[in-house]
C-alpha cells in the first residue's frame, strides 16, 4: 500500500467536543471542505484531513495508524491505554486543549454512610470506565465488583443494578438530580491532542510539528 502523504486527524463526529475542536483547528489556520455530517473532511489549504467518528473509536484509529492525531477526552484516551490488550499501543498526549473539562468520580447514594474507598468493598460499582476504575480499586486495595454499562450509569443505583457509580462529572447537576453524592475523583479530564509516541518521519511528521507550533500560539493567546 502506498503510504499516505496527507495528515489525518480524528475527532468526534457529533457531541460535546465537536464544535470546540473544529473551532480550534480553524484558529490554527485549517479549513475543511465537506459538511460535518460526513465521515471525512478534506483539508483545503494544508495537507490535513479530518475523520469524524465516535470519540470511543479515536484511540484505536490512532493505534492502528488510520490517523496520526486525534482530539479526544483524556478519560477516553486513558481508558484505552489502561484497558486489556492495548499494551502495544504507545499513545501519548501531545497537548491538553483546555475544553471539555470534566472529572471521573465515584458517587454514592446521598444517604449512604461513606467515609473512605475501603467502604466500597463488596459493593457493585457501575461505570463506562472499567479499566480506570479497576486500576484505582487496585491502588486502593479494594475488592468490589465492576459493572460495565455503555450509558445511563447514573440511574443504576435507583434501578438496583448497582450500589454506587463511577462516572464523568462536570457541574455535578446530574448527580444531584439522581440523589448521588461525589466522593472520590479518579481523574481530571479535558480534551487532548493524542498521537503515537513516535511520529512518522515524512511530510506528515513535519505537518504535525507545524500544527503543534500553531496550536501553542493559539492556546497562549487564549489563556
Ligand atoms: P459519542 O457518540 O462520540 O460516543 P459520547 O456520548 O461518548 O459521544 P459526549 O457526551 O459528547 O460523548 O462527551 C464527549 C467527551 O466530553 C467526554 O468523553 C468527556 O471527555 C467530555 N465531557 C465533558 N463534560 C462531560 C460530562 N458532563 N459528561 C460526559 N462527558 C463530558
Ligand atoms: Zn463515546
Amino acid at each position: 500500500m502506498k503510504p499516505r502523504d496527507r495528515l489525518r486527524i480524528a475527532m468526534q463526529k457529533s457531541g460535546r467536543l465537536t464544535e470546540p475542536a473544529l473551532d480550534l483547528l480553524n484558529r490554527c489556520g485549517l479549513t475543511f471542505r465537506q459538511s460535518r455530517d460526513k465521515l471525512f473532511c478534506f483539508g483545503e489549504g494544508e495537507p490535513v484531513d479530518l475523520l469524524l467518528v465516535r470519540d470511543d473509536d479515536i484511540p484505536g484509529l490512532i493505534a492502528q495508524g488510520v490517523c496520526e492525531l486525534g482530539i479526544v477526552g483524556r478519560n477516553v484516551l486513558n481508558e484505552f491505554k489502561g484497558g486489556a490488550g492495548n499494551g502495544a499501543a504507545a499513545l501519548t498526549e501531545w497537548r491538553s486543549l483546555g475544553f471539555g473539562r470534566c472529572r471521573l468520580s465515584v458517587a454514592v447514594p446521598q444517604e449512604m454512610d461513606y467515609n473512605e474507598p475501603k467502604d466500597l468493598a463488596g459493593l457493585r460499582i457501575a461505570t463506562s470506565y472499567p479499566g480506570l476504575l479497576g486500576i484505582w480499586l487496585r491502588e486502593q486495595g479494594v475488592d468490589a465488583s465492576v459493572i460495565t454499562l455503555a450509558g445511563s450509569v447514573e440511574i443504576a443505583p435507583k434501578l438496583g443494578t448497582a450500589d454506587v457509580i463511577c462516572d464523568l462529572v462536570q457541574s455535578g447537576g446530574t448527580l444531584v438530580a439522581n440523589q448521588l453524592r461525589e466522593t472520590d475523583v479518579l481523574l481530571q479530564s479535558e480534551a487532548v491532542l493524542a498521537g503515537p509516541e513516535t511520529l512518522p518521519t515524512d511530510e506528515r511528521g513535519d505537518m504535525v510539528e507545524l500544527l503543534l507550533k500553531r496550536l501553542d500560539g493559539v492556546i497562549q493567546v487564549r489563556e
